[in-house]
């Protein structure tokens, strides 16, 4: 599985298609909060008693983005950052799609215990 392409729909908003046919939709502001860099995952771990990421992720866009040999995909952020590198399965997790986010409340529910 891997993405087809990536396109653009707005500043803050980008579909991928993916090989299987899935069509992921992405807000930068979420894939921001859920930067997989070392230095967001200390970031998200000092500030966890507030609940979050720093509060300017919220009006962040996408500047930019580039292949990552063949596993990933790293996007550039109009607050300059940009040493997110983002695993095909990790997006493909961050699907902000209607059928993904089903998936992810059922997930959420009791079975979850079973994994
Ligand atoms: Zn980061
Ligand atoms: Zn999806």
């Amino acid at each position: 599985m891997h993405p087809l392409s990536i396109n653009k729909i707005s500043d803050n908003v980008l579909t991928i298609k993916w090989s299987d046919d899935h069509e992921s939709i992405y807000f930068a502001d979420h894939l921001r909060k859920n930067c997989p860099c070392a230095v967001c995952e200390k970031e998200r771990s000092h500030k966890n008693k507030v609940n979050d990421l720093k509060t300017d992720a919220d009006s962040v866009t996408f500047s930019g983005w580039e292949m990552t040999g063949r596993y990933a995909v790293t996007f550039q952020f109009s607050d300059g950052h940009k040493t997110g590198i983002f695993t095909y399965e990790k997006l493909r997790n961050l699907c902000q799609c209607d059928l993904c986010n089903e998936n992810v409340i059922r997930l959420q529910g009791p079975l979850r215990q079973g994994f």
